[in-house]
């Protein structure tokens, strides 16, 4: 793969920084975290918000930062692929969900799989947005400082990726 993330816009290496991230959050804080509540993406800034029980220390935020940059450093293929809902749900569970449902008439889905160096699955998302094609293309992750709202039970994590 040719170097240079600068050959993709800010906007797609930021938006596929959300998925290394979320696989990040689940593994760090556990399966609470499991569902992604909306994201937000800027040029190099972005904000993954997840549902969570409770406010993470400094330690986990700071394990999150350097487990996402792993996988980036790792240069993770990241596939994406159509295939019929059913099929998709059969195969993977409804951990291609988000928080909010996909409309019921959505008879197709746009998979997003990130494939982990051991064979499994780093983070799979159903997604329509555009994507780089590895994670090393992303450049560096880091964390600013989260907000848990404990009133909605929603963990917001904003971030800045730098080449
Ligand atoms: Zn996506």
């Amino acid at each position: 793969m040719a170097s240079g993330s600068q050959t993709f816009p800010d906007e797609v290496r930021t938006h596929t920084a959300l998925h290394v991230l979320k696989g990040a959050v689940v593994r760090v804080l556990g399966e609470g975290s499991l569902w992604t509540a909306s994201t937000y993406v800027s040029g190099k800034h972005g904000r993954l918000t997840v549902t969570c029980s409770a406010k993470p220390s400094d330690e986990q935020v700071k394990e999150i930062e350097v487990l996402a940059n792993k996988k980036i450093s790792e240069n993770l293929r990241v596939e994406v692929k159509t295939m019929p809902r059913s099929e998709a749900e059969k195969t993977y569970g409804n951990i291609i969900y988000d928080l909010f449902p996909v409309p019921p008439e959505v008879k197709e889905l746009t998979l997003v799989i990130i494939h982990d160096t051991d064979g499994s699955i780093w983070n799979i998302n159903a997604c329509n947005k555009e994507h780089l094609p590895t994670t090393g293309l992303i450049g560096k992750i880091t964390i600013e400082k989260p907000r848990f709202r404990a009133s909605k039970k929603l963990l917001e994590i904003p971030f800045d990726i730098s080449p």
